[in-house]
């Protein structure tokens, strides 16, 4: 073996420094008259320390210690975690009909999506679960640095059976297979056998989180919200397979019977959850499992009968009186929400685009929670519906991810500042700073 000289030990020591120098930035500092943590009381004059992506403290500005009280701050008036939304997606479509969504190329909805994910981190929201949508694709580009943009939990494609809610029911079924082979976010399985393939093509291509439509829909074509859809078998099949990765499986669904299929499956997010009853609700608690309402889609879809089919508009007044009950049952039986929007268009004429995210807090108002809950079940909560993929995110605490942004007003006198993306002054990601009122988000940055 050779041995080393004093010459080689420099170089080697010289590298090391160089090194270290590299992996550790300085801190960063940011004072707020209000700090709202996520979980748990405000702080008033509050200060919060960040370095190499991470917080490392949160504490009142008065107790700093030397070495953290020499940094200079950036001074705000309220800061907060980066929000997250628990059910979105990245399709890049300009109808709302399932038909015509599975007939738009990746590319077209690859270049779509690309204003999208900036809006939505423009919006205040620094993680997304995107529950089927091109998400896996688009956080490569995200993480490369070539877009700015959310973290993304992408469920990949949206497990249906076939004539169900992931079907596009009025196109040859040859030519949605075909296409599903080329990475359509929509998946028809049918049988205990294909189901579980299904999830491990899903996880192949990057899924931390499985979706499984255990209900009819809306927006599909012939189908029935009130149906179940998937047998139990099947259903159960998706789950254990699912669990095998560690992934838990999402399960859009709006009818009681399928809601309870699911649960009893072990499915462990209830997205929609239009028809909850009592038992319902019970099992709910006894399964711990989390509640992703998505009013949002709802309360627009309300409002405009013009951006869907006939048959579509028919079953979302149809649901939305149900899902209001739903909604406020949950809030009042203390089940766990996380909050989810259900965006996922994107089109000049379909007001209803990426960077709206924030207009979901205002009905978790509505449906009985106070506004620190609401900020609560839109920051803490997100992490907890990635079960053990969960990222230690949500909240401002030593060892979580340094994402947070700062607002010109105070959300828990008024709400709606979080709808504003205005009124979101900054918002750091990993530590980086990507918005600040001399510099919104931007594509050309
Ligand atoms: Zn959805």
């Amino acid at each position: 073996m050779p041995t080393l000289t004093n010459k080689d030990v420099k170089i080697a020591q010289k590298h090391l420094k160089m090194k270290q120098k590299m992996i550790t930035s300085p801190c960063l500092r940011v004072d707020a008259d209000l700090i709202i943590p996520g979980r748990g009381q405000p702080i008033k004059n509050g200060s919060l320390i960040s370095s190499d992506a991470k917080i490392i403290l949160v504490c009142k500005t008065d107790i700093l210690g030397p070495e953290h009280a020499k940094i200079p701050p950036i001074t705000v008036p309220v800061l907060m975690p980066g929000m997250w939304d628990c059910h979105m997606h990245f399709m890049g479509v300009e109808k709302t009909a399932v038909d015509d969504m599975v007939m738009v190329p990746p590319a077209i909805a690859g270049a779509r999506s690309a204003k999208d994910i900036v809006a939505t981190l423009n919006a205040g929201f620094t993680s997304v679960r995107e529950l089927a949508g091109y998400g896996s694709d688009l956080s490569k580009v995200i993480s490369e640095g070539w877009l700015p943009g959310p973290n993304i939990y992408p469920a990949v494609s949206i497990l249906s059976q076939t004539a169900g809610h992931g079907d596009a029911h009025s196109l040859p079924l040859n030519l949605l297979n075909d296409r599903m082979r080329h990475g359509l976010p929509f998946y028809l399985c049918d049988g205990v056998g294909e189901c579980i393939k299904a999830v491990r093509i899903q996880i192949r291509r990057g899924a931390k989180v499985i979706k499984v439509a255990t209900t009819g829909g809306v927006l599909s074509l012939i189908d029935d919200p009130q149906m179940q859809q998937f047998s139990a078998k099947e259903l159960e099949a998706i789950v254990e397979e699912a669990t095998r990765s560690d992934r838990i499986v999402a399960a859009h669904c709006h009818g009681r019977k399928g809601i309870m299929a699911a649960l009893r499956a072990g499915c462990r997010t209830i997205e929609h959850g239009s028809y909850l009853d009592q038992e319902a609700i019970e099992l709910m608690l006894e399964m711990n499992a989390i509640l992703v309402p998505t009013r949002s889609i709802i309360e627009y879809g309300l409002q405009h009968a013009e951006a869907f089919t006939k048959e579509s508009y028919a079953k979302m007044i149809k649901v939305s009186e149900a899902h209001k009950k739903s909604y406020q049952l949950a809030v009042n039986a203390g089940i766990r929400i996380a909050l989810g929007t259900d965006l996922g268009f994107s089109s000049p004429t379909i007001r209803f685009n990426h960077g709206m995210n924030g207009g979901e807090f205002r009905y978790a108002v509505d449906a009985g929670m106070t506004s620190l809950e609401a900020i609560e079940a839109g920051t803490a909560n997100g992490p907890e519906t990635l079960g053990l993929q969960a990222p230690k995110s949500g909240q401002l605490k030593p060892g979580y991810d340094a994402d947070f942004i700062a607002l010109s007003g105070n959300p828990m006198k008024d709400i709606d500042i979080l709808a504003d993306p205005g009124k979101v002054t900054h918002v750091w990601k990993a530590g980086h700073l990507h918005k600040s009122p001399t510099k919104p988000c931007g594509l050309l940055t």
